[in-house]
């Protein structure tokens, strides 16, 4: 399914929700100014276009109809910087 996905750049995954699909809805940091993070240098900021979400929000439930996110389980991450 991640091949399938629209991801910019490099994914940042937390390593406590390995294989969780991921829903980003942001590319970049909108602060991008900590002298230690080099994460979003190179990526200009910007939201996802509307149509990405719709297609990976599709996709996401064709691979698990009862994906939620929301709960204190979610089945789904929502990616942000
Ligand atoms: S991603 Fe986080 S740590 Fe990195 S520049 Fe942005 S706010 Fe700072």
């Amino acid at each position: 399914m991640i091949d399938r996905l629209h991801f910019t750049g490099t994914v940042y995954r937390n390593p406590y929700w390995p294989t969780w699909p991921l829903l980003e809805i942001t590319q970049g940091c909108t602060h991008n100014k900590c002298k230690f993070c080099t994460m979003y240098k190179d990526v200009p900021f910007r939201m996802s276009p509307i149509q990405w979400i719709e297609e990976d929000l599709q996709e996401i439930a064709q691979c698990d109809p009862d994906a939620r996110t929301g709960s204190s389980i979610p089945s789904f991450l929502i990616l942000t910087a």
